[in-house]
């Protein structure tokens, strides 16, 4: 065996089985993180632009590994999608946020959370009834709840996607279009969604203050959103330049780490009552 380490190619592809392995196991043990009470949701805050007023949060999911330690979520959602696991973690989600958001109810703080759609959510004709009956459950309003969608999930089956989201406005959720300008922009598709907002890419963001480029992007994706009627929510907001030139563009909403890292659950109330907005 010893003589493989002297070869860099064989070593690049026991490298490999390496990743493959570590991918193997995630996904044997997805189902058990959801049993288990691995899985848990954060909180990151979105502010209004132009008052720093609190409006709501983004709920975003996080694996704790017993044995691998933490799981970025760009690692396991996509396993989770690949493997058929996702249904099990979105269903998993959204009785997470609801029964949340209940008990912020209770506590007095009317909040909404945006959580995120996994390509096949978008594409599952049963997503809004068993929203609905989640909702329904927990006794929480549908307006407190934003779904964000990618554009690249629409476009693997645009047609039973749009089936989908009309369904769920129906329902009184709202509906967001996540990670814009990074997908295949279709102007004439966004204009057949019953979407409520588009969400700017952190990747146009965080490059706001060097690149021109992102500026013209940026403030052209405001001026559309705008021009369609949609409110305009900027997420990847790390510094005060940022921040200063998004609101005097007309930007609606704004996320980032300069407003707060995402919040552990527990953290939420006391972050609200220290006016930290
Ligand atoms: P996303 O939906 O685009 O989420 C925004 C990501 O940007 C989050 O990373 C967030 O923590 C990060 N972020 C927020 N503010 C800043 C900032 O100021 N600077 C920088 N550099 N980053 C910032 P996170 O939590 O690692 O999530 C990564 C992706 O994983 C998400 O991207 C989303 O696609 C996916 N994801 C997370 N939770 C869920 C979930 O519950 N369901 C589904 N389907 N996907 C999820
Ligand atoms: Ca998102
Ligand atoms: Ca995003
Ligand atoms: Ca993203």
């Amino acid at each position: 065996v010893a003589h493989r380490t002297h070869c860099p190619h064989r070593r690049y592809e026991e490298g490999q089985d390496e990743q493959h392995q570590r991918q193997l196991k995630l996904v044997r043990d997805l189902q058990q993180a959801v049993t288990d009470h691995q899985l848990f949701m954060v909180y990151q805050p979105q502010t209004a632009a132009p008052t720093g007023c609190l409006t709501g949060f983004e709920a975003l999911m996080r694996w704790q590994h017993p044995e691998l330690g933490f799981i970025p979520p760009d690692e396991f959602i996509s396993l989770a999608e690949q493997s058929g696991h996702m249904t099990l973690l979105s269903q998993w989600m959204i009785e997470t946020v609801c029964r949340q958001l209940a008990e912020w109810n209770t506590q007095g703080h009317r909040l909404r959370v945006a959580i995120n759609l996994s390509a096949r959510d978008v594409v599952d004709p049963t997503l809004a009834d068993r929203l609905e009956q989640v909702l329904l459950a927990h006794d929480v309003a549908a307006d407190q709840l934003t779904l964000e969608v990618t554009e690249s999930a629409i476009i693997q089956d645009p047609v039973m996607a749009v089936t989908v989201l009309e369904r769920l406005r129906r329902a009184g959720v709202r509906i967001a279009i996540d990670d814009y300008g990074t997908g295949y922009s279709s102007l004439s598709q966004l204009r057949t969604l019953p979407v409520r907002e588009l969400k700017i890419d952190k990747s146009f963001v965080l490059g706001l203050e060097e690149r021109e480029e992102d500026r013209i992007i940026v403030r052209s994706t405001i001026e559309l959103g705008h021009n369609l009627g949609l409110e305009v929510v900027a997420e990847g907001v790390e510094t005060e330049a940022a921040r200063q030139l998004l609101a005097n563009l007309g930007c609606n909403y704004l996320q980032g780490y300069l407003i707060s890292r995402p919040l552990p659950a527990q953290a939420v109330p006391g972050w609200i009552a220290d006016g930290a907005v």
